[in-house]
This record gives C-alpha cells, sequence and structure tokens, in this order.
C-alpha cells in the first residue's frame, strides 16, 4: 500500500518529526510548506480534497514560525506543520462554505477555537476541504463543488463526510487534518483513506465555530498519518473552553506517553450480536486485530449490545431533527447566498430551493417531520428512548470490557456514483459508528491493513466517556503490531 512516505524527499513525514525540527532550528517551516504546497500542485487535480488552498496566508503563518525559532521563541508543539481544515469550520475572514452553495462567499468574522488553538501551537493552516454539503453524507459526492476522490484508488470515493480532510492527509497535501464527525464523518472516510481518524468524547473538543449540523452528536477531531501524531493534535485542541456551553471543564487530554504502555491486561470486548453486513475481508481484518491485541498480552471478552440495532435508525431521526432546526438559520438575510423576488417570504423560499442540494433538502424535510405536532412522539420522541436504551447498553459492555473493537465501515471505499441514486444504501456505511455519536463516547479508526482491491481497511476502537487514553494504548499497539508485520501505518 503506498503511504505518504518518501513524497516529500527531506522533509519528514509526520506532524511530531516536522514540529521537532522545527522547534530545534534544523527545519524551517517555509520549507516543510512549500514541499507540501508542490504535493498538492502535483495531485490535487486528481483528488480534489480541497475547496480552497490559502496559500498566501500559509506563508505568512510559516514564516511567523521561523521568525519566532530564529528570534529564541517557542512556537509550540505543531510548529510549521501545514494542517487541512474541514470546510465548516470558521476561519476568520476565509470563505467557509461547508461545500453549500447557500454559504457561497460568506466570510465568517471569527475563528473557531480549534482553528485559534491551532495557529497558537505553530501549525500553519494550507486550506479548506470539500465535504458532503453540511457534512451528510458518506462519501463526499454531495457537495456543490464535486467529488473528492480517494487518493489510493481515484475511481472510488474518499468515504464522508470529512472525505476532503482524509485525502489530504492520504495523499501527502498535510500530515494533519481536521474534520468533523456526527455519525462517523472523521472514522469512515479515515478507514476509506487508510489514515488515523479520531472522535474524542462529546465535549472534550470545543464545537464553538463548528457550523452546527446535529448538535448533540457533532464533535472535531483529527486526521492523520500515525496513532502518535493525533494524540499530539488532540492534546493541542482539547480542553475546557467557555465559548462552547457543551465543553467539559477538564484540562487538555494527555495522551502521548500512554503509547508505548502496551495493552498487557486490558479487556477488549467483541460484540457478540453487532448487526452483520460487513465484508468478509473487512471482517477478515476485525479478526486479525483481535488476535494482534491477544498476542500483545490483552483479554478477548463477549459482550452484548441489543439495542445496536435500531441505532441507525435512531441516529436517523435525531440528526435530520436537529439539523432541520440548526438550518432554519439560512434564510437568504444572514448568510452567503440571497435569490431577490418580489417578497420575503418568496424570498425565503426561492433561496432554500437554490441553496440547498438534495441531500440536505431530503434532510430537513425528514426532520420536520420527525419533530412535527403529532408525529413527535411516534418518532422523535421514540429515537430518544432508543438513544438511552444504546447508552445503557455501552455501560454494561464496559463493566466487562475496558475498549469494545469493531470494523469502522463495513466496506472498503466503493467506486464513484455507485450508491448517489440510493440514500439507504449510503446510510448503512455507518452503522458501526453511529452508536457512539449517539452515546458520546470517543471511538477512533486506525489503518490495519487491505482488503478487497488492495484497498485499506480500518478497525474501529471505542471505550467509555473519556476513555481515551485506553483507546490510545489500544490504537498504539494495533499499530505496532501491523509494523512489526511488515505493513504500512
Ligand atoms: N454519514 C452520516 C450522515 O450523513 C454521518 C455524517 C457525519 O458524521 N457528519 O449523517
Amino acid at each position: 500500500m503506498t503511504t505518504p512516505a518518501n513524497i516529500h524527499s527531506n522533509i519528514p513525514t509526520t506532524a511530531a518529526a516536522i514540529a521537532d525540527g522545527v522547534r530545534s532550528g534544523a527545519l524551517k517551516a517555509v520549507d516543510v510548506l512549500e514541499a507540501h504546497l508542490a504535493q498538492i500542485a502535483a495531485r490535487e487535480g486528481d483528488i480534489h480534497a480541497f475547496n480552497l488552498v490559502t496559500a498566501d496566508e500559509a506563508r505568512a503563518a510559516a514564516a511567523r514560525v521561523d521568525a519566532d525559532v530564529a528570534a529564541g521563541r517557542d512556537p509550540g508543539v505543531l510548529a510549521g506543520v501545514p494542517i487541512a481544515l474541514k470546510d465548516n469550520m470558521c476561519t476568520r475572514g476565509i470563505p467557509t462554505t461547508c461545500s453549500s452553495k447557500i454559504l457561497e462567499g460568506w466570510r465568517p468574522p471569527y475563528d473557531a477555537t480549534v482553528v485559534q488553538r491551532l495557529a497558537a501551537a505553530g501549525a500553519v493552516a494550507i486550506g479548506k476541504t470539500n465535504l458532503d454539503e453540511f457534512a451528510m453524507g458518506s462519501s463526499t459526492e454531495n457537495s456543490a463543488f464535486g467529488v473528492t476522490f480517494n487518493p489510493r484508488d481515484t475511481s472510488r470515493v474518499s468515504g464522508g463526510s470529512s472525505g476532503g480532510s482524509a485525502a489530504a492527509v492520504a495523499a501527502g497535501f498535510s500530515p494533519i487534518s481536521i474534520g468533523s464527525d456526527t455519525g462517523g464523518s472523521i472514522r469512515q472516510p479515515a478507514a476509506l483513506c487508510g489514515v488515523v481518524g479520531v472522535k474524542p468524547t462529546y465535549g472534550t473538543v470545543s464545537r464553538y465555530g463548528l457550523v452546527a449540523y446535529a448538535s448533540s452528536l457533532d464533535q472535531m477531531g483529527p486526521f492523520s498519518i500515525d496513532v502518535r501524531d493525533s494524540a499530539l493534535v488532540l492534546e493541542a485542541i482539547s480542553g475546557h473552553d467557555p465559548m462552547d456551553s457543551t465543553s467539559i471543564p477538564q484540562a487538555p487530554l494527555s495522551l502521548q506517553h500512554v503509547l508505548s504502555q502496551g495493552v498487557e491486561g486490558l479487556r477488549v470486548g467483541r460484540i457478540t450480536d453487532m448487526p452483520s453486513g460487513a465484508d468478509p475481508d473487512v471482517t477478515a481484518r476485525l479478526e486479525a486485530a483481535f488476535d494482534a491485541l491477544k498476542a500483545a498480552g490483552a483479554k478477548i471478552v463477549d459482550v452484548e449490545m441489543p439495542s445496536m440495532k435500531y441505532a441507525l435508525t435512531a441516529y436517523y431521526l435525531i440528526a435530520p431533527a436537529e439539523a432541520s432546526s440548526n438550518l432554519a438559520r439560512y434564510d437568504g438575510v444572514r448568510y452567503g447566498l440571497r435569490v431577490n423576488t418580489t417578497d420575503t417570504n418568496a424570498m425565503y423560499s426561492a433561496t432554500r430551493t437554490a441553496g440547498f442540494g438534495e441531500e440536505v433538502k431530503r434532510r430537513i424535510m425528514l426532520g420536520t417531520y420527525a419533530l412535527s405536532a403529532g408525529y413527535y412522539d411516534a418518532y422523535y420522541g421514540k429515537a430518544l428512548k432508543v438513544r438511552r436504551l444504546i447508552s445503557d447498553d455501552f455501560a454494561r459492555a464496559y463493566t466487562k470490557a475496558d475498549v469494545l473493537l469493531t470494523p469502522t465501515s463495513p466496506i472498503v471505499a466503493f467506486p464513484v456514483g455507485e450508491k448517489s441514486d440510493d440514500p439507504l444504501a449510503m446510510y448503512l456505511c455507518d452503522i458501526y459508528t453511529i452508536p457512539t455519536n449517539l452515546a458520546g463516547h470517543p471511538a477512533m479508526s486506525v489503518p490495519f491493513g487491505t482488503g478487497a482491491h488492495g484497498l485499506p481497511v480500518g478497525v474501529q476502537i471505542l471505550a467509555p466517556t473519556l476513555g481515551e487514553q485506553v483507546m490510545f494504548k489500544v490504537a498504539a499497539s494495533l499499530e505496532r503490531s501491523m509494523i512489526a508485520a511488515g505493513g504500512a501505518k
């Protein structure tokens, strides 16, 4: 399998190595940036990871980092690391489109907390990545600005909705990118593109400045080439933020020190009644992951999750319900697009008709229906009860197991166009990622070899609330076993 390694001849591949080099003065942030911009120039035409590359701003930021080092100031733990941002996080003065026509031309007046924290740590933002419109989708085919193709095979999708962020890391455009995950949008594209992707515990990373899709589920998190880089980035972006009322009042996560600790004695749960549907090549890699953890000293235990089979249904009521409310703000008055007509009501309708794509309209209608008087109890109310049952299942499972292991995606990256006319087939891509969002727990995908057509397969590690440390221990162990087996990271 090709990895982004060796792409930039004398520039290290990982964020950790780049930051070490820049902080010590051995590397120049401007050279690191130019190497990545060259890679973008070479491959972006085939991949379309970005809605916008902010080369000028990036060059200025990299020069500031180098000036800091020259002046003896420490630019921070991500010094000179190029980072790509999903185009649904606010960047001051820089277009933020959510890959929707309705926001075209809108420039936010402020930076998201994550964007501020990355800059404060010395990272260099290089652009805004493509996504399914408003993060609704699993393939980045729902973008108003075109598909993002998978760098491992450009006839296939990159996954979604953070497909541009996953593709950017897999193609060597940046060692790190940031995505958002409401039902799997970091983990699933990470799996399909063969990179690491982390959805932290709800409330761990501030949502301030993340354009809302379904606010009770949305979380931001990193993509990276290896496990350590995701740990490094999470340490920099997590921690309490008074600007987000759902932010947990706690210190930033501390993760890098656990990576070498091993999994001896840890209990790894196998869900015995997990919804079936994963392809055999994916299941085979999951079994290999269980074997690898067992060989590293973990204990495999069986757990039951009887309500898990209802998670997808509950999610596709709760997420559209919240979306229908969140997206009411795009009215032609406050943001982006306005289609002028004779009166205000006609303007709302013409603007929303022209501005939103098909999938977004489908979700708004589904959500409005589920919330309407007379249907609320039967649909939205019932979905909330299922959400509770799923949390209860997890609570029971975590009395027996420290982490759970599942496939990330039931299938490897599929050909562009294969599912675009079948929303239900598309929704099934998230069958293993959605339950954790409903519970608010952390989960991550690590590349674990290849399946059909030599395409990457990701294994998902799930942990209880604030269980990031144990989750990363397991991730690091799986990564070590892949390296020992001679596989690509
Ligand atoms: N694919 C799921 C959806 O369409 C999840 C998206 C996400 O996590 N943003 O809603």
